[in-house]
């Protein structure tokens, strides 16, 4: 059976929203505008308190709009909307506050996040990889939600000393949803927004129903990414130390088993200063333009890229953006790189202070006003100038993006694309 989903929306002290169908709660029938307030530590509703609402509905046409929900948090962007969105809504206190949660069949939920991510020229093979990755992703982190929320140790992704701060980002865990509805985990609207790829999204998404990839009897958490820059990343070089069997290094080519060890400085130079051969070695701006969706068309070498900063721009950057004070920066030395030539470590020399930082993350983010396109650079200093060299977009690990568009292009099915970045894997159908 199709499992579904509990996506939190929006917590505040009081929740207004629009039951548009008739939803049934407490035993009752109800229809139209309502509101909700936290008060002496429980939800209050027409006048009574308790302490979890469930608006259901049987119709499959039935929808409800959730008012003021904030989107983009955090970014400068962040604003507030009314989105509709389809299925159940659960009111729940969290944090003394009100949290409001969709709970939706899994197929629904990857139609809305689907359409809205990806583009409207992007081929059916192409949206039937991305279908197949994204149910699996949300599945393994419903799975791993519930390991993390039955382990009585904390997960972390942070070590910090005198000498070195090395995080990483991932979807910390919520604990009474499975994903937030923000960029936090993924943007989801509900039906707030008809795209014009609905249609072939939909298709999509049936054609795979239920269908994940598996390694073993794990459902695969499948990373992707923008742009590999040639050679994939492995998982533990950019999250938690523990090595994923089909994350792992490979070519990003028909030659998928004649891979440089770009772990060494001297060869990652060569392959960074280089164009060898790749899938994502491409310009066309008919390909990049159906993995980016809204894409201005500017910028078209994601492959092989440069930044140039002066060096007081660098440490004023260093310093805004890490909170160390690093003083003028003198050198950036590179300590560590992963398989695709991402640095996991770099040293960062400065006048005041010297300290490794990573993961590719987090140098990505230190070194740029938002983010670098990806840690697998070369660093050259010319006078006061600081040349960074680079390869990719993202972080490198499972799919990529503009190789798998690529591959769809010259008519790899999705069952051989999802194979080349997911190394043996295999596809099953869940339900
Ligand atoms: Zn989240
Ligand atoms: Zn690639």
């Amino acid at each position: 059976m199709e499992p579904k989903v509990t996506v939190g929306v929006l917590w505040n002290k009081e929740i207004k929203f629009v039951l548009n169908t008739n939803y049934s709660c407490l035993g009752k029938s109800i229809q139209g505008e309502n509101s909700v307030v936290f008060a002496d530590g429980q939800i209050l509703w027409n006048g009574s308190l308790c302490k979890e609402l469930v608006f259901e509905s049987q119709d499959a046409d039935a929808s409800f709009t959730i008012k003021d929900v904030v989107i983009g948090i955090g970014f400068h962007w962040e604003r507030k909307e009314d989105q509709q969105f389809q299925g159940a809504l659960k009111l729940i206190v969290e944090n003394d506050m009100i949290t409001a949660i969709n709970l939706i069949g899994i197929e629904g939920y990857l139609t809305s996040v689907i359409s809205s991510e990806m583009s409207a020229t992007a081929s059916l093979e192409l949206l039937k990889a991305h279908a197949v990755i994204s149910r699996s992703w949300l599945l393994a982190q419903i799975e791993k939600n519930k390991e993390i929320r039955t382990n009585e140790e904390t997960y972390t992704t942070f070590t910090e000393n005198e000498s070195e701060r090395i995080r990483w980002y991932d979807r910390e865990d919520h604990i009474n949803f499975d994903v937030c509805a923000d960029d936090h985990c993924q943007r989801y609207q509900g039906i707030t927004r008809t795209f014009s790829n609905i249609e072939i999204v939909k298709q999509a998404i049936d054609e795979t129903r239920g269908q994940v990839l598996k390694s073993g009897e794990k459902i695969c958490d499948a990373r992707f990414s923008k742009c590999c820059g040639g050679v994939f990343e492995e998982f533990q070089n950019c999250w938690e130390d523990t090595k994923l069997p089909y994350l792992v290094k490979r070519r990003d080519s028909e030659n998928s088993m004649d891979i440089p060890d770009l772990t060494k400085e001297l060869e990652s130079d060569q392959w960074i200063t280089s164009r060898p051969d790749a899938f994502c070695n491409t310009q066309d701006k008919n390909i990049l333009g159906q993995v980016l969706n809204n894409y201005d068309q500017e910028t078209t070498d994601f492959f092989r890229w440069s930044v140039t900063y002066t060096q007081k721009e660098i440490s004023e950057l260093a310093y805004k953006r890490s909170g160390i004070d690093f003083g003028t920066i003198e050198e950036l030395i590179p300590v560590e790189r992963g398989t695709s030539g991402r640095l996991t470590k770099l040293k960062i020399v400065g006048s005041k202070k010297t300290m490794t930082i990573g993961k590719e993350l987090e140098i990505r983010r230190t070194l740029s006003t938002s983010h670098l396109y990806s840690s697998a650079f070369i660093i050259d200093k010319k006078d006061d100038k600081f040349v960074l060299t680079g390869a990719g977009w993202g972080h490198g690990v499972g799919l990529c993006q503009i190789g798998a568009a690529v591959m769809g292009e010259k008519g790899y099915s999705n069952d051989k694309i999802l194979l080349h970045y997911y190394v043996g894997a295999t596809i099953e159908k869940q339900y």
